[in-house]
């Protein structure tokens, strides 16, 4: 049988029996909710495991999940909740680098006669 493509305009994939293919195939809906919420918590566990600690990681991360989202394979309910945890982590990564730049200038000041060197130290 000759591989005929996908009926969908503008779609390149090889047609199933029902000349659709599996992502345009109207008896497939079903199946491709199911694969898209598991994809979905399948993305959130890595989230969970890659290291977003610093802005260019969470860019990297927040531009991922909004993609995905669009494309179905991100629940918007998930992409709503890591987008909230991303930015408390933003915050958080704010608010370290702005501890480390003022502890470079701490360090570059002569200390005080009481011997402090640090606000509230
Ligand atoms: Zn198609």
């Amino acid at each position: 049988m000759a591989r005929r493509p996908c009926q969908a305009p503008d779609c390149r994939s090889w047609a199933l029996e029902t000349g659709w293919c599996w992502r345009h195939c109207p008896t497939r809906a079903d199946e491709r909710r199911a694969a898209a919420a598991k994809g979905g918590r399948v993305t959130a566990l890595h989230a969970e495991r890659r290291k977003l600690s610093t802005p260019k990681a969470l860019v990297q991360f927040v531009s991922g999940l909004m993609l995905d989202t669009l494309a179905g394979r991100v629940d918007p309910k998930v992409c709503n909740a890591l987008i909230n945890a991303a930015n408390a982590q933003r915050a958080l990564l704010e608010s370290s680098e702005l501890e480390a730049r003022l502890s470079a200038l701490e360090a570059r000041q002569p200390r005080q006669p009481n011997g402090r060197q640090r606000w509230g130290a």
